[in-house]
């Protein structure tokens, strides 16, 4: 493995930094982009739609994406450099990036060339925000036991039931779901996948409110809805092909990114409240814990690069992206737990306090690191994936 960069590679690298400080509104700055990726209110959502058509002007969005699609067709590599600084920038998640990383994609797979034409131009540019409708009250884990009807009437499909969690629905302008056009064939069949304009009649967005107090995901009703037999992608009754496309995509999201500034931060945290009446940095055993995290940091970042090496040799994805997702899932959590220790009372804190200034953003960061042991697929579940697929262990 060669971890040094090209001359070209780092040009790229300061291309795009020098671009983003002369560009990024330092207002729409955040501290964990991925906590916050669906933005608090509307007006922040629009201003991030318009910073994602600033950078989509100057050819920064959809970097990877084909150029006969409108991306750069940019190396993986650069693609990584890209995420690296644009996460170094404290730049906030594209209000456009459930398009950008999932349906733009599959639709590029499995779209009409009508399909790609109408779509792939507006994800790009942000002018359609996207949402994922694949979740339902009896229907998370188990996917394809999912209920939500859709009747084929000539043109048309009328679609009734319900998802939920789903991210950003309250703002996005169109929903990607999986809906049940034929009940009398095994569950996996018989699924397929629609695009909902979602000013549609009969569509309902009830707001969720998670338990760190955001706006993040919401229940989505339809009732009599009706589609467009256009916005089919894929044939009728293979939807579950199109949406493993998009779960594809979806697991290379892993865990683990951004773990090592939090050490950081930790660090600076236990340099700065006291244990038994002494900054806790001189408690031997809270060294030990941080070199611990640091360690594990590391573990993350060879193992990301070891699933990387295999796609450039032009391997199939090999057990890295389950690894990458319990792990570093887990270790977030651990990661914010710890950080309670060293604040005690503080910990609860929703207001900045002299002591500990950033107390509500630890506050936040130890009730948010919960949802990435749960979205885009369960511990429990990549757990299977490792024992069944990885070690070949046998079923009980
Ligand atoms: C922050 C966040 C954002 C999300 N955004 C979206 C979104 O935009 N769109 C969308 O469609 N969905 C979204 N989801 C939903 C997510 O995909 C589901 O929560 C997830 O797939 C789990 O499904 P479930 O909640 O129904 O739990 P269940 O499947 O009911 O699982 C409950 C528990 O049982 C365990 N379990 C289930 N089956 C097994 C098994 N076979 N073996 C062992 N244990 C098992 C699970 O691990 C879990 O602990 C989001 C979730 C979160 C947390």
């Amino acid at each position: 493995m060669d971890f040094e960069y090209t001359q070209e590679q780092e040009a790229f690298r300061a291309g795009f930094r020098a671009w983003l400080q002369a560009n990024l509104p330092p207002d729409l700055c955040v501290d964990d982009a991925w906590d916050e990726r669906v933005a608090p209110t509307r007006e922040i959502f629009e201003r991030r739609r318009k910073w994602q058509g600033t950078m989509h002007a100057a050819g920064w969005v959809g970097i990877s994406w084909p150029r006969e699609y409108g991306g750069r067709g940019a190396s993986l590599i650069e693609q990584i450099i890209y995420d690296e600084e644009y996460g170094r920038a404290r730049a906030p998640v594209l209000p456009g990036y459930s398009g950008l990383s999932l349906c733009g994609p599959t639709l590029m797979h499995w779209g009409t060339e009508a399909q790609k034409k109408r779509f792939l131009p507006r994800i790009l540019s942000g002018e359609d925000a996207w949402c994922q409708g694949y979740s339902e009250p009896g229907a998370g884990s188990d996917l394809a036991a999912l209920q939500t009807r859709a009747v084929d009437m000539g043109d048309y499909f009328v679609v009734n039931g319900q998802k939920v969690w789903t991210t950003g629905a309250h703002f996005a302008d169109w929903i990607f779901m999986l809906a049940r056009t034929d009940p009398d064939v095994p569950k996996h069949k018989g699924i397929s996948y629609l695009l909902l304009d979602m000013k549609s009649k009969g569509v309902e967005v009830r707001p969720l409110v998670t338990m760190n107090g955001h706006r993040h995901f919401n229940e989505v009703f339809f009732e009599d809805v009706q589609i467009p037999k256009e916005n089919l992608v894929g044939p009728k009754n293979e939807g579950w092909k199109v949406a493993m496309t998009t779960l594809m995509h979806e697991r290379g999201i892993a865990g683990g990114a951004g773990h090592r500034s939090q050490v950081k931060r930790l660090a600076e945290l236990a340099m700065r409240v006291q244990i038994d009446g002494r900054p806790a940095w001189e408690q031997s055993w809270v060294r030990q814990r941080l070199a611990q995290f640091a360690i594990e940091c590391d573990a993350i970042k060879y193992t990301r690069l070891r699933g990387l090496t295999r796609i450039l040799k032009g391997q199939p994805p090999g057990p890295e992206g389950s690894i990458l997702k319990v792990y570093g899932s887990e270790l977030g959590i651990r990661i914010a737990s710890f950080a309670t220790e060293l604040l005690g009372g503080y910990a609860l804190l929703a207001e900045p306090s002299a002591t500990v200034p950033d107390a509500p953003r630890w506050l936040n960061r130890v009730l948010s690191s919960r949802q990435y042991t749960i979205a885009g697929g369960t511990s429990e579940i990549q757990r299977n994936i490792i024992g069944d697929r990885v070690l070949g262990l046998p079923r009980g």
